[in-house]
């Protein structure tokens, strides 16, 4: 693993270790002294799927939202607050502040990332692609305000299907990245001619694909629904492939009763919301006799804390700044995303190299 991913993961994990879970008493304090300041700084939560319940829960009784990156991205660029606290990784913050330049973006934490966005660094992705000049360069959102800036296009999973067919279907060569697995999901799934960067997110690369058989066997009636992170194998054994927001929509519409959910178990807690006769059972993230690295649950996004978000709101601390010249080339290629059906032509030439 990449050494920069290996340090952040450890301080990452350290920190969650160190740090005590707040009273009930304490976090009643906390909710209703940030529900107090957010009112009095006209601040919105925008919060992921996978941070903690805690801090779901309260974006929703705030007026806030709780989404995939896609719905994160429009929410706060549409949201009429002045401050938007992004309870997430930092590309989340980066993105928010790219398309609402004019608002203050903080974060709990901006230590909180992401193992994409740490191992796609710019100058090596772009001494990369400049090997591939005849392509099209495709990322992922999970990768940095440079990254983007850099690209001709960026997708979240909801929208990656229909924009690599799009290009497809404008006969352009494509450079995916940073992950393997969903470059590799796309391109069985589109046909399109896609060259990867190896990247790898560190809780999908965990399900195991065996482990997964052994649980289909013991609960045949359970249906399997992934994330297009995981490995190719494990994806393979899934009656439902998508993003966050779609397995959400897929166990809430399906008349299956029992599910086995292959994605950080944060997500778990909104299907529950959204489902609450159904049954989740998470993915199996290690190999037999192996020692559980992840347990499905992503160190980074575990970093969120609502204490901290108290902390940076009331002292206007972590806030997310991106150089205007990078936001500017950044928000194309953003922009291009959200207003994807409304697109005519698609634009044939790489942006920059
Ligand atoms: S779960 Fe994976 S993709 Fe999502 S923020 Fe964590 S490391 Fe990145």
């Amino acid at each position: 693993m990449d050494i920069s991913i290996e340090t952040s993961l450890e301080k990452a994990r350290k920190l969650n270790r160190l740090r005590s879970a707040p009273s009930d008493y304490e976090l009643d304090g906390v909710k209703k002294e940030l529900l107090a300041l957010m009112r009095k700084k006209n601040a919105q939560l925008v919060c992921h799927y996978y941070v903690d319940a805690v801090i779901q829960d309260f974006a929703i009784s705030s007026g806030g939202i709780v989404a995939d990156s896609l719905e994160m991205a429009r929410y706060g660029k549409e949201s009429k607050a002045e401050v938007l606290i992004v309870a997430g990784v930092r590309f989340m913050g980066e993105t928010a502040k790219i398309l609402s330049p004019e608002k203050r973006v903080i974060m709990p934490n901006l230590a909180a990332t992401c193992s994409l966005d740490l191992g796609c660094e710019i100058e090596s992705f772009k001494r990369f692609c400049s090997n591939y000049p005849e392509r099209t360069v495709v990322v992922y959102a999970n990768t940095s305000a440079e990254v983007k800036a850099f690209s001709d296009w960026v997708v979240t999973s909801s929208c990656a299907i229909p924009i690599i067919n799009h290009l497809k279907e404008n006969q352009q060569k494509i450079i995916f990245a940073p992950d393997m697995h969903l470059g590799d999901y796309l391109k069985k799934t589109t046909g399109a001619d896609i060259l990867n960067w190896d990247g790898h997110c560190v809780v999908h690369d965990e399900f195991k694909a065996f482990e997964l058989k052994e649980l289909k066997k013991r609960m045949p009636d359970a249906e399997v629904v992934i994330h297009p992170e995981s490995p190719s194998s494990v994806i393979e054994l899934a009656d439902f492939v998508g993003s966050t927001s779609q397995m959400i929509n897929f166990v809430v519409s399906s008349n299956k009763k029992k599910f086995i959910i292959g994605t950080d178990n944060g997500l778990i807690h909104m299907m529950k919301k959204k489902a609450p006769d159904k049954q989740f059972h998470e993915a199996p993230t290690a190999g037999n006799g192996a020692t559980c690295k992840s347990c499905a649950h992503c160190p980074w996004m575990e970093m969120n804390d609502l204490r901290d978000i108290l902390g940076s709101l009331l002292n206007g601390k972590n806030e997310i700044l991106v150089p205007e010249g990078i936001s500017n080339s950044a928000r194309e290629s953003i922009e291009k995303m959200l207003g994807f059906n409304k697109l005519k032509d698609v634009p044939k030439n790489r942006k920059t190299l």
